[in-house]
């Protein structure tokens, strides 16, 4: 039988494998990047390469984008990450503040470090001016549907109380806010799982939104909707719509078809066959482009992402113009 120590040897052997195996995995992932073979592909970025073709989960993904990232701007990283220097889990908080300049300097202070330690040196190194606006959801005992959202907000929002459809099961009306500042407050909130879905649907389609914007401007429409009834009495009648004379107007009727058909997500092919299927920053695309006299009909409509409706205008137009118009903009930068 092996001892404890022949045991423990070939699991030494095993660790310094899955180390190297992973440093070789990311220096062909940032070679990969550099070249954007993911585009080749029909990929919108490196992360839905990751996430779609590779299998990895978001998380996973979004790591070894970051990593990718990182090492094609700081090759050095690449060595303390083979050794277990550097550990793979606080990469995301070595790449906020590392970089081509520092290195030398900075990437040390990570060594040996967990991810909770690295997160506190970036805060030394680059100190948040205000409290950080945080949300937290917290599963709540005794209600398996139910969690509870943590939001900083600020004060002008304080008047107000959210509530679901339809409340969640020992939920209360009231969600108490506890001061932070002279203009933020945490809102606690306890809310449904199908509240979580939503929310988590609202931040995959308003990703420039922080989830107290998103909420605030959630209470801004609910708001309008309430003073509108309240106002409907006493206003004049609309005047009737007439149909636009503006050649760039697609119909409501039309963008409803469009995008029931193509079930609300991007329908651009990849290479593989699929379809990219994403439901990020959404937009409607004209097959054959307006400027080329497309019509605004359900036949010559598609539900593209942004990235991949960026790739469509490349195709048709070339770079050289697209680049003119959006300079920097390449699939995948957002
Ligand atoms: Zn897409």
């Amino acid at each position: 039988m092996d001892t404890a120590r022949e045991l423990s040897d070939r699991l030494a052997t095993l660790l310094r494998r899955e180390r190297s195996a992973l440093a070789e995995f990311l220096v062909a992932l940032a070679g990969f990047d550099a070249r954007r073979a993911w585009a080749e592909l029909g990929y919108a970025s490196l992360f839905h390469y990751l996430h779609r073709e590779l299998g990895l989960s978001k998380g996973s993904a979004q790591y070894r984008k970051v990593a990718a990232e990182l090492i094609q701007a700081v090759p050095a990283v690449v060595e303390p990450l083979r050794d277990g220097r550097l550990c793979f889990t606080t990469i995301i908080e070595v790449a906020r503040v590392v970089t081509a300049e520092n290195w030398a300097a900075v990437l040390p202070r990570f060594y040996g470090l967990s991810r909770h330690e690295a997160a506190e040196v970036v805060a030394a190194l680059a100190p948040h001016p205000a409290p950080p606006v945080r949300t937290v959801l917290t599963a709540v005992p005794r209600a398996p549907a139910g969690s509870t959202v943590e939001l900083n907000v600020p004060a002008v929002m304080s008047g107000s109380t959210v509530e679901p459809v339809a409340p969640a099961p020992g939920s209360s009306r009231s969600a108490a806010l506890t001061p932070l500042t002279a203009d933020l407050q945490r809102l606690h909130v306890t809310v449904s799982e199908r509240f979580r879905r939503k929310l988590e649907r609202l931040r995959d389609l308003r990703p420039d939104l922080s989830d107290d914007a998103l909420l605030e401007a959630a209470v801004d429409l609910l708001l309008a909707k309430a003073e509108k009834r309240k106002g409907a009495l006493t206003e004049r009648p609309r005047a009737s719509v007439r149909p636009s004379r503006d050649p760039r107007h697609i119909p409501a009727h039309v963008r409803r078809e469009v995008w029931e058909r193509d079930r609300g997500c991007c329908q651009w092919r990849l290479a593989n066959g699929e379809i990219c299927g994403s439901t990020h920053a959404l937009q409607l695309d004209h097959v054959v482009p307006r400027a080329r006299g497309g019509e605004p009909t359900a036949g010559n409509l598609r539900v593209l992402c942004a990235a991949h409706n960026l790739e469509a205008a490349r195709r048709v137009f070339g770079d050289a113009l697209i680049d003119a118009y959006a300079p920097g903009r390449r699939v995948g930068s957002s």
